[in-house]
C-alpha cells in the first residue's frame, strides 16, 4: 500500500507512536470526505499488525500477517461499519465488539479496532462504545474515523488522541490525479478540482465513473432548455433516475456562476471555468433578479430533495422555472 503523498505529514506522527512505543488506545482521525482517511487508518493497522514493517514504518505486505490481513482473515483486525448504506452503526455491533475485547488478541502484536463513519453509532452505542475507552483492554488500539467531528459526543471526542488529515493543496491534487490517470487533460483536472471541492479521491472517483461525461450530457440539455430546444418535462423523466449523481448541486453551480459572470469575476473562481464560454451570454440576456430567484428556487428544492418521494415533479418544478425565465430573454 502506498501512502498518499499528501498524507506524509500525518503518517510521520502515526508512525512516530509506533517507534516510540505510545500508541495510543483510541486514536481519533478526522478531516473532510475523499481525503483517505479509511486508507490512513487501515496502514496504521497494518503497520501495527505486521511482522517486519519496512524501513518507512509501512507494513511489509509479505508476511504471514500481511497475508492474513490482505485476505481480510486476519482475527486481530476488526472493523464496524453500518451493515448498509445509510443506516447507523447499532448497539447490537458495539456489544458484539465488547464481547471480542474480552478475549486477548490472538497474535502477539496488536489487535485493532476501526469504526467508520464513527458519527453513525446511534446514542446507544456511543454510549456503549464509551465503555470500551473507559476500560481499556490490552495491547488493543481503537480508531474512530469521522468527517463530521461535531456530531461526535464530547466524551468520547476528549478520550481520543486527535489526528487531522487537511485539505492538501491545488497543486498536489492535480500532480496526484494526474499520475492516477496520465491521459487526463488538464483542463478536466481543473475542472475536477473545482467540482469536488478539493477533494482527491472523490475527484478520481468522478473520472473512474465517467461522471464528468454524464455532468456535460446534463449541462447541454439544460442549455438546450435555455434555448427553447427541448420540452422541461422530458428532461424531468430523464434526470429524476439520475439518483447517482449530485444534479441539484451541479444545476445550483451553474447558476451561482451565471451571478458570478454578470459581476465580472474571474473564471478561476468559478465552480465550472470549462463552461464559462456558455454561462457568460446568458448572465447578459438573463435579468439579475430573476435569476436570484431560480437560486432561491433550488435552495429550497435542496432541501426538499432528502425527504420528496417524488424527484420528477421537483426536477419538473425546477426545469419549467427554467425554461420560463429564459424565455423573457433580451
Ligand atoms: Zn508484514
Amino acid at each position: 500500500m502506498k501512502l498518499l503523498p499528501w498524507q506524509q505529514k500525518n503518517w510521520n506522527h502515526l508512525s512516530g507512536y509506533i517507534n516510540q512505543d505510545r500508541v495510543p488506545q483510541a486514536l481519533l482521525i478526522h478531516g473532510n470526505k475523499g481525503l483517505g482517511k479509511q486508507q490512513l487508518a487501515t496502514q496504521f493497522a497494518f503497520s501495527l499488525l505486521c511482522e517486519k514493517p519496512n524501513s518507512d514504518g509501512l507494513a511489509c505486505g509479505q508476511c504471514d500477517r500481511c497475508r492474513l490481513l490482505k485476505a481480510e482473515t486476519h482475527p486481530d483486525f476488526i472493523q464496524i461499519k453500518p451493515d448498509e448504506p445509510g443506516k447507523n452503526i447499532t448497539i447490537g455491533q458495539i456489544r458484539n465488539l465488547i464481547i471480542n475485547l474480552t478475549l486477548k488478541p490472538q497474535f502477539d502484536t496488536y489487535r485493532v479496532v476501526i469504526i467508520n463513519p464513527a458519527d453513525l453509532m446511534n446514542n446507544a452505542a456511543s454510549n456503549a462504545f464509551l465503555k470500551c475507552l473507559e476500560e481499556p483492554t490490552e495491547r488493543t488500539t481503537l480508531i474512530l474515523i469521522t468527517g463530521n467531528i461535531s456530531r461526535l459526543p464530547a466524551t468520547i471526542i476528549s478520550r481520543c488522541q486527535k489526528l487531522n488529515v487537511t485539505q492538501p493543496n491545488k497543486e498536489t491534487v492535480m500532480d496526484w490525479l494526474s499520475q492516477q490517470n496520465p491521459s487526463l487533460l488538464l483542463s478536466h483536472a481543473e475542472t475536477l478540482y473545482n467540482l469536488t471541492q478539493g477533494s482527491p479521491l472523490q475527484a478520481l472517483d468522478y473520472i473512474e465513473s465517467k461522471i464528468l461525461t454524464l455532468r456535460n450530457d446534463c449541462f447541454n440539455a439544460w442549455m438546450d432548455l435555455s434555448k427553447q430546444k427541448q420540452h422541461p418535462v422530458v428532461i424531468a423523466e430523464n434526470w429524476q433516475k439520475l439518483t447517482e449523481v449530485p444534479l441539484l448541486h451541479w444545476i445550483t453551480t451553474w447558476t451561482i456562476d451565471i451571478i458570478k459572470c454578470y459581476y465580472q469575476t474571474s473564471p478561476a473562481r468559478l465552480y465550472n471555468p470549462d463552461y464559462k464560454n456558455q454561462l457568460q451570454p446568458l448572465s447578459q440576456q438573463l435579468e439579475l433578479k430573476a435569476i436570484y430567484k431560480f437560486y432561491d428556487l433550488l435552495l429550497i428544492s435542496r432541501q426538499r430533495y432528502m425527504t420528496q418521494i417524488n424527484k420528477q415533479s421537483l426536477f419538473e418544478e425546477i426545469l419549467i422555472n427554467w425554461f420560463e425565465l429564459n424565455r423573457s430573454k433580451t
